[in-house]
């Protein structure tokens, strides 16, 4: 059986809102697909995590959600880069989101390992990270050999990180910044998602934004409605450990 993850990224108390809206709008395409949850434990460099958000993670972890460290901070504060491209990377395409997209390996554990405390101090498993925006740097796939994560996503890959297997798997995902991302986002999705059509993995990427655009969380949702005609809809955890 071919698989389907759907996660809400950006998961953190100041968006507590819109993934609320998110994850009760996917319980009623199916009522039994689990969602991966991208935590970000201090989203922004905020530290309180409110009761109400508490009480919503172990919720939706007790209905088959999963949770995934989703970066630190969030936040992109290491020094301006020396390559125009790499400029252009991590701020236009990113909007300064990409954590992870130019720490070195000591950096990127020092923070794994701050996030990995903090959900250890609430007793929240995790077992998979996510960078922020995807974005990688070669210094933070040194950090993740030191954990033993299950896995790691990227923009159009899947990576088992125990089994050292990485397969593509196809992510839609929206961009809400204007109008014509919108629009071109919308076509995009579908466009790759008719190519998607033979892969073992197809992913549904929500963000906190979209619960903010009606015409997106249909297109969204007629996906994943779709989906679920030929596929099972898993955690990320769960399709880790069903690859041979
Ligand atoms: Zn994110």
């Amino acid at each position: 059986m071919r698989a389907l993850c759907v996660s809400i990224h950006d998961v953190a108390p100041p968006t507590l809102a819109a993934c609320k809206v998110i994850a009760a709008a996917v319980r009623e395409v199916d009522a039994s697909i689990p969602l991966t949850l991208l935590v970000v434990p201090r989203y922004h460099g905020e530290a309180a995590v409110p009761v109400e958000y508490a009480d919503w993670i172990t919720e939706r972890m007790g209905s088959g959600d999963e949770l995934a460290l989703h970066g630190y901070t969030h936040q992109d504060d290491s020094p301006a880069p020396q390559r125009w491209t790499d400029a252009i990377r991590r701020s236009v395409y990113t909007a300064g989101e990409g954590e992870f997209s130019a720490l070195t390996c000591e950096e990127a554990a020092r923070r794994i390992e701050r996030g990995r405390r903090w959900f250890a101090e609430r007793g929240w498993p995790v077992r998979g990270f996510v960078a922020p925006a995807w974005l990688v740097s070669p210094g933070t796939w040194d950090a993740l050999q030191k954990f033993d994560f299950l896995y790691t996503t990227t923009l159009s890959r899947f990576h088992v990180l125990e089994r050292g297997v990485s397969l593509r798997a196809p992510a839609v995902v929206y961009s809400t910044r204007n109008v014509w991302r919108r629009w071109a986002s919308r076509g995009w999705n579908a466009a790759l998602m008719r190519a998607a059509h033979t892969m073992p993995l197809v992913r549904v990427g929500f963000h906190p934004a979209d619960a903010e655009y009606p015409h997106i969380m249909i297109h969204a949702l007629k996906l994943v409605q779709r989906f679920l005609r030929t596929r099972e809809a898993l955690t990320k955890s769960a399709f880790a450990r069903s690859v041979g």
